[in-house]
């Protein structure tokens, strides 16, 4: 599906995990070669350089995990970000939707792009993996010859077809075929619509006369994946005109470029929900980015093993700080963790107003003034104290007390109320941990 892009890319990474330590130089040379190949498939120039960049910030930014080489770790940021420019922002590239019997679908597309055929794949898949009952139409009625090629792969896979009547319009057969629908207890009826060479007005008013009296539950915009870019723009098109609700990519089998099925999503928004991968009527897949991003890459031993890794550490690290937290030893750099952490997720108020049945302390929190501004002067405070006061607070006496303020450059009664807040998150942390190992919460889970 993707042999050229996925023999350009191994081609880099093999380059890369085969060293033992990367400096920032190899790593952009390595993604100006990702850049290039990205581009080569056809993967239009935003999403690529945009693609490239997300690789960079997250290379930059992550924390070395032991046990893997640093080239296994960038595989496993560009295997994600794959993964997200293929799956964008929502979850809804999963099954069609067909509740509410008869649920019209709609075909559109240019003329060759695979249609007629993709429409009798999908009928043959609902039909034999959903168990609906199924009824296409064609809606060409430019060419007898498309009516007839859907009429005969009806009868190939055992998925009815509305009779042809000569003479009538679009929108009429249309009307037809959702009565029928309804009179014959159809679960799902499928439009095939007429296709054109290239984009045009007539074309247009014809679906959205089609549109307007059936009110598809999907619009499913069917282009030739090999044409790269052009599709990109193909499913642009129609997406302003008719508003599609997904896309499905055909002759994924070819080894063209593939860039359609890596910009689609970024550039008009809309998931690619299945892909073709032949003439015959099994020839389709669901789309799934996280398939694809293995197949892409082709290196899914190396994605596991970095999951593997970092899954370990921080379950390691997790561990050993609740360990720490119930023996009651939570000193300032935990503190100083938690603050940060706070900051992170939008202060205190933020984080309390995520948790269930928190959301009155959350304004209690915003009313007594604890906000970012505050947490930043306490970070500030443990920063002013030394390693051993931050391991253990205990030693703070008057003096040493007055020398963090000052360093701080903020008031002694300050650091007290900071000294306060971490004796009572102590606590609080011996009782969850006490709670967790075999009291209320345990208590609360069966
Ligand atoms: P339409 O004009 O859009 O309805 O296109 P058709 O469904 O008639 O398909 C045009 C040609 O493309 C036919 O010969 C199909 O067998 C072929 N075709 C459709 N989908 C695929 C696919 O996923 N892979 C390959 N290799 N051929 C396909």
């Amino acid at each position: 599906m993707f042999e050229n892009l996925s023999e350009r890319l191994s081609g880099v990474f093999d380059k890369l995990t085969s060293q033992g330590s990367l400096s920032e130089d190899d790593v952009k040379t390595a993604l100006r070669e990702v850049r290039v190949a990205l581009l080569e498939a056809d993967v239009s120039l935003p999403v690529a350089r945009d693609f490239v960049k997300a690789v960079q910030e997250r290379a930059t930014g992550q924390a070395v995990t032991k046990s893997v080489t640093p080239g296994q770790q960038v595989v496993k940021i560009v295997h994600d970000e794959l993964v997200n420019v293929l799956k964008g922002d929502t979850e809804d590239t999963e099954l069609l939707k067909v509740d509410n019997p008869p649920a019209p679908i709609l075909m559109v597309g240019l003329q060759g792009g695979g249609k007629t055929t993709t429409t009798a794949k999908l009928a043959k898949r609902l039909k034999e993996k959903q168990g609906k009952r199924v009824l296409m139409a064609s809606l060409d009625v430019y060419r007898p010859a498309a009516m007839h090629q859907l009429e005969v792969l009806g009868q190939q896979i055992g998925v009815d077809t509305l009779p042809i009547v000569a003479g009538q319009k679009p929108a009429d057969i249309a009307k037809r075929a959702k009565q029928q629908a309804s009179m014959g207890g159809y679960d799902v009826y499928m439009l095939d619509t007429a296709g054109r060479l290239s984009i045009d007005d007539e074309l247009m008013a014809e679906v959205e006369a089609v549109r307007d009296v059936t009110n598809p539950r999907e619009t499913l915009l069917v282009v030739d994946g090999l044409t790269g870019q052009d599709a990109v723009n193909t499913a642009e098109n129609f997406n302003d005109r008719i508003g599609i609700s997904g896309v499905i990519l055909t002759r994924m089998d070819g080894d063209g470029r593939g860039g359609a099925a890596l910009s689609m999503r970024a550039v008009t928004g809309k998931p690619i929900k299945y892909v073709g991968l032949g003439e015959k009527m099994d020839a389709i897949e669901e789309f799934t980015p996280d398939r694809i991003a293995g197949r892409i890459l082709g290196m899914g031993d190396i994605v596991a093993l970095v999951e593997k890794a970092q899954e370990t550490i921080e379950a390691e690290q997790a561990e050993r700080m609740m360990k720490r937290f119930t023996k009651g030893q939570f000193n300032m750099n935990d503190m100083k963790m938690q603050l940060e952490q706070m900051l992170k997720m939008g202060g205190m108020e933020g984080l309390m107003g995520m948790m269930p049945g928190m959301g009155k302390m959350a304004k209690q929190v915003k009313d007594s003034g604890f906000e970012d501004k505050t947490i930043k002067r306490q970070i500030a405070l443990i920063q002013s104290m030394t390693k051993r006061e931050r391991a253990n607070p205990a030693l703070l006496q008057a003096s040493r007390k007055k020398r963090i303020a000052k360093g701080a450059g903020l008031e002694v009664s300050e650091l007290n109320k900071l000294l306060k807040m971490h004796r009572q998150m102590a606590d609080m942390m011996k009782k969850m941990g006490k709670m967790g190992k075999g009291g209320m919460l345990k208590q609360a889970m069966k």
